[in-house]
């Protein structure tokens, strides 16, 4: 038999698929894979639902219908004071995993080398790879993951074509301070290189601090191409629609990858979106306020066993330290929490390209109060009868 693509040939299956599969398969709560429990507004399903029946269900434009980018558009201004021309500095994409592709796909060529902060979303090195860059690791350090100069400095070079940071950051959640982030920019200056921000987790940001987008930095909006997710903005995951804005002069090259990868995005997702996006700024306040306190309850439980936990100011996720549950190493310990104790967690090993620490896992707040307090239960009952 021919070969296959040795990027994808022999690569596992996706931490998030094979926890959520085994948590399936032994009736686990599933605090692994990022997803809510309770599906987002009922509005913004309404919507979807009538825009089907309403029709049309064709093609829509190739590069989202005018409302959504419109939406994007304004939203972007609305809270972060972005100008953006929705005719040809945004586009629709199916889920910001097709817009990272897109990106990658367009700016990326072999040879170029993408520095990337570790720990990282796993579809990152296998995409850059895939376009034949090298990746080139920060590596952040817990507990407050803080990007040093030294690190920085060895990771630029000559060859930089591309930075990738997700902001905030997946599976830390860390938010990136302006301190941290002028650093990184002027580093991004002096190599002129491009950045990818994967700011999916952008309204989901707590203890009163502030998303600051990387475009909005002094210098790098005609550098960056910023990716978004209505899938987190309103716990819709399994929507997969997404959305890049960026300058003309690269969005129009990421247009021409995102043609031939999807082309497009279902129309009455995009038409539901577009009206979900012009909710008032209580919908957002309240979607952070309502995680934050989730965190607190989460957090609460988990410290009460023992279990140490970082600090966690954005997106989904909470890190705890596992080292007193006595149990090996992370992937160990949640494929046994999921067997034995009925709690399904993601091993943060998985985050790593290489040497990866091997104590953290972890857990998915964005479940009800309910699902989080029968989780601790689960797991306190479990600890008592080892
Ligand atoms: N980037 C990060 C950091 C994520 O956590 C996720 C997870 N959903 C994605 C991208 C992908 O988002 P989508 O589901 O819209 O493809
Ligand atoms: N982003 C989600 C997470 O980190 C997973 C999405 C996926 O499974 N592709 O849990």
């Amino acid at each position: 038999m021919r070969s296959t693509s040795p990027v994808f040939t022999g690569l596992p299956t996706t931490i998030f698929e094979v926890m959520s599969r085994l948590a399936i398969e032994h009736g686990s709560i599933n605090l692994g894979q990022g997803f809510p429990d309770v599906d987002g507004p009922e509005d913004v399903r309404a919507a979807a639902a009538k825009a089907i029946m309403d029709g049309p269900n064709q093609y829509p434009p190739m590069l989202g219908i005018p409302a959504l980018r419109e939406a994007v558009a304004a939203t972007e201004k609305r809270f972060f004071g972005l100008e953006r021309d929705p005719a040809g500095e945004v586009i629709v994409t199916s889920g910001a995993t097709e817009a990272l592709s897109d990106c990658i796909m367009a700016l990326v060529e072999p040879g170029d080398e993408v520095v990337l902060f570790e720990p990282l979303y796993d579809c990152y090195v296998p995409l850059v790879e895939r376009a034949g860059g090298i990746a080139r690791f920060v590596r952040l350090a817990p507990p407050d993951w803080a990007v040093t100069d030294a690190a920085l400095e060895a990771a630029f070079s000559d060859r930089t074509k591309l930075v990738l940071i997700n902001n905030p950051l997946n599976p830390a959640s860390k938010v990136f301070g302006a301190e941290e982030l002028s650093r990184i920019a002027a580093l991004v200056e002096r190599f002129d290189a491009y950045v990818i921000a994967d700011e999916v987790y952008e309204h989901l940001v707590f203890d009163g601090l502030k998303h600051i987008p990387f475009s909005s930095l002094p210098g790098m909006e005609a550098r960056t191409l910023r990716v978004g997710s209505a899938g987190k903005t309103f716990s819709l995951t399994g929507w997969k629609v997404g959305y890049i804005t960026g300058p003309k002069a690269l969005i129009e090259p990421v247009a021409k990858a995102h043609q031939f990868t999807t082309f497009t995005t279902p129309p009455h997702l995009q038409k539901a979106v577009a009206e979900g996006l012009a909710k008032g700024d209580e919908y957002y306040r309240d979607l952070a306020g309502d995680l934050e306190r989730k965190r607190d309850r989460l957090r609460a439980g988990l410290e009460g066993l023992g279990l140490q936990c970082l600090d966690a100011s954005g997106s989904y996720f909470l890190t705890a330290d596992i080292r007193p549950l006595g149990l090996g190493d992370d992937v160990e310990a949640c494929q046994r929490m999921t067997r034995e104790a009925k709690v399904t967690a993601i091993p943060v090993s998985a985050f790593y390209r290489t040497d990866p620490p091997r104590h953290f896992v972890r857990f998915c707040f964005c479940k009800r109060d309910a699902v989080l307090d029968e989780a601790v239960a689960r797991l306190r009952a479990w600890i008592a009868g080892r």
